[in-house]
C-alpha cells in the first residue's frame, strides 16, 4: 500500500459555464484515475446536478449561490441560464465575490489537505485561497486564447479582466486543453513565458471512452431522460455512413430567432440529412410558434432530426455517419470535431472562436466557412439581426459535402489523420498522457519540499 505522504489532493474550480465545466470535469477524472489522487470538485448546487461522478476519488463541495440576492433570477447559476448575455459580464465578477468567503471556510475543513487548487483563469479570487493556505494555484485554460467578450465598455468587466490578469501573473503554471502536436508553436511560446509550467493535457474529453460515459457528459440528471436522444439515435443508425451535417451552435448561441430560421430553412432546401440541436435558451416564442406553424418538423422528418435542449454531442459526433459539423467553434466543440475526425463548417459567435475558425480553416484545412464577419455581441444581438443567409449557408454545406470535389476527400482525411494524432497524445506514450504525469510529479516535489 503507498503512504499516506504520497497521497496528493487536488482541489478544483471550474467556471460555471459548459464550456469551461464539461473539461474541468474530463481533467479531475483523468487525475483521480492516477494512484492515490483524490480530487475534490467545487461548484454550486445546480451545477453539481449537471455531471455524474465516476470515481470514488472525487469529492464535491457544494457552495450556496444566492443568485437572485445578486440580482439575478432565482436558481440561476450557471451562465446558460441567464436571460441575457449582456449580463454575463457582471455574472462571473459577481461570482467572484459571493464565492470567495464560503469557499475559504470550506478549504479549511477539507482534509487531507489540499496540495493544489487547478483554477479556471476565470475565477481569480482562487488565488487569494492559494496564497492562505500556502499551495500552488494552476489556471486552466479552457479557450486557446485569452480574450475579453466581444466590444465591452462595462466598467465592471473591465475590473474583473483586470483581476484575473493580476491572478496570473503569481499563477504556479497553466494547464491547456490541446495537444502539443496540435499547436507546436503556441505551447513553446507559452512555455518561455511560463518558466515551462505548462502541461497541455487534451484533448480532455477523449477521457469520456463508452458509450455511457459520452451519453450522460453534461446531461442534467435531475431532468429525464430525454425521448428526443433516444429516438434521434434510432433515426442516425438508420442513416448511411458519411451523410449526416450535425448542427450545433455550442451552449451558450445568441443568435437571434430569425437568424434560426434562416438556418432551418436552409436545412430544410439543402439535400442533406442532418440533426440539428436548438438549446432552451434559444428555444423563444417566435422559433417554436415558426416550428409549429410550418410544421417543420413534419415537413423534414425523412431527412432530419432536431434535438430540443441538450445533445449528446461527443457521442453523436463518434457515430459513423456524421459526415460534417456545422459548429460556432467554440474551442472544446473545435476539439470534440478534431477527435472525431469530423470536418467542420465553420460559424464563429464572438470571441476566441474566430481565431479557432482560423486555425481550423487555415491552419488545420478542415473547415469551410460559412461567410460570418462579424461577431454577435453580447446584448446587442437583436440588433445584428440575420448575419447568414439561407443561401450562403446552403452553399457552405454543399461545399463541405460536394462529392464531385476532391478538396472533400483531401479534408476528410486530414481530419481522420488528426484525430488518430490526438488519440495517440492521450495513450500511454502520448505527450499529453506524459504531462499528465509530469504535472503530478511536479505537485508531489513542491509538496514533499
Ligand atoms: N455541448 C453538448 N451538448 C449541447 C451543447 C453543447 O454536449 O447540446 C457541449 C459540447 O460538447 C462542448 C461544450 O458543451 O463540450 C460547449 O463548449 P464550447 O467550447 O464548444 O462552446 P461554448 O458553449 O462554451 O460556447
Amino acid at each position: 500500500m503507498e503512504s499516506q505522504e504520497s497521497q496528493l489532493h487536488f482541489v478544483l474550480f471550474p467556471l460555471m459555464s459548459p464550456g469551461h465545466m464539461l473539461p474541468m470535469i474530463d481533467i479531475a477524472t483523468t487525475l483521480a484515475q492516477q494512484n492515490n489522487i483524490i480530487v475534490t470538485i467545487v461548484t454550486t448546487p445546480h451545477n453539481a446536478s449537471r455531471f455524474s461522478l465516476t470515481s470514488h476519488n472525487i469529492r464535491l463541495l457544494q457552495l450556496q449561490f444566492p443568485s437572485q440576492d445578486a440580482g439575478f433570477p432565482e436558481g440561476c447559476e450557471n451562465f446558460d441560464m441567464l436571460p441575457s448575455m449582456s449580463m454575463g459580464y457582471t455574472f462571473f465578477s459577481v461570482a467572484n465575490t459571493l464565492l470567495q468567503e464560503p469557499a475559504e471556510q470550506a478549504f479549511e475543513k477539507l482534509t487531507p489537505k489540499p496540495n493544489c487548487i487547478i483554477s479556471d483563469v476565470g475565477f481569480p479570487y482562487t488565488s487569494q485561497i492559494a496564497n492562505k493556505f500556502d499551495i500552488p494555484r494552476i489556471s486552466f485554460y479552457g479557450i486557446t486564447k485569452a480574450h475579453p467578450p466581444s466590444s465591452s465598455n462595462d466598467g465592471n468587466w473591465k475590473e474583473f479582466v483586470d483581476k484575473m490578469a493580476a491572478a496570473e501573473m503569481v499563477s504556479y503554471g497553466v494547464i491547456v486543453n490541446s495537444f502539443e502536436e496540435l499547436e507546436p508553436e503556441y505551447a513553446s511560446d507559452l512555455k518561455k513565458t511560463r518558466n515551462s509550467k505548462v502541461w497541455c493535457v487534451g484533448p480532455v474529453s477523449l477521457r469520456n471512452k463508452n458509450h455511457l460515459d459520452m451519453a450522460l457528459r453534461g446531461k442534467n440528471n435531475k431532468v429525464a431522460s430525454s425521448i428526443d436522444v433516444e429516438n434521434c439515435f434510432k433515426w442516425i443508425d438508420l442513416q448511411e455512413s458519411n451523410s449526416v451535417i450535425y448542427v450545433c451552435l455550442g451552449s451558450i448561441c445568441n443568435l437571434t430567432s430569425l437568424q434560426f430560421i434562416e438556418i432551418g430553412m436552409a436545412l430544410e432546401a439543402c439535400e442533406r440529412p442532418f440533426i440539428w440541436v436548438i438549446r432552451e435558451r434559444n428555444q423563444t416564442e417566435e422559433l417554436n410558434n415558426w416550428i409549429k406553424e410550418s410544421s417543420f418538423e413534419e415537413r423534414i422528418k425523412e431527412k432530419g432530426f432536431l434535438i430540443k435542449g441538450w445533445a449528446p454531442q461527443v457521442l453523436i459526433l463518434s457515430h459513423r455517419a456524421i459526415a460534417g459539423f456545422l459548429t460556432h467553434c467554440g474551442w472544446n466543440s473545435t476539439l470534440e470535431a478534431i477527435c472525431a475526425g469530423v470536418p467542420m463548417i465553420t460559424w464563429p459567435l464572438f470571441g476566441d472562436q474566430f481565431f479557432n475558425e482560423r486555425f481550423v480553416v487555415e491552419i488545420l484545412r478542415v473547415g469551410v466557412m460559412v461567410g460570418v464577419e462579424s461577431p454577435v455581441n453580447w446584448g446587442e444581438e437583436e440588433k445584428t439581426g440575420v448575419l447568414v443567409k439561407k443561401e450562403d449557408v446552403e452553399r457552405a454545406i454543399e461545399k463541405l459535402m460536394d462529392d464531385a470535389s476532391y478538396e472533400k476527400e483531401e479534408r476528410r482525411k486530414r481530419a481522420k489523420d488528426i484525430a488518430e494524432m490526438a488519440k495517440r497524445c492521450v495513450e500511454k506514450g502520448g505527450s499529453s498522457h506524459f504531462n499528465v504525469s509530469l504535472l503530478i510529479q511536479n505537485i508531489l516535489q513542491l509538496s514533499t519540499k
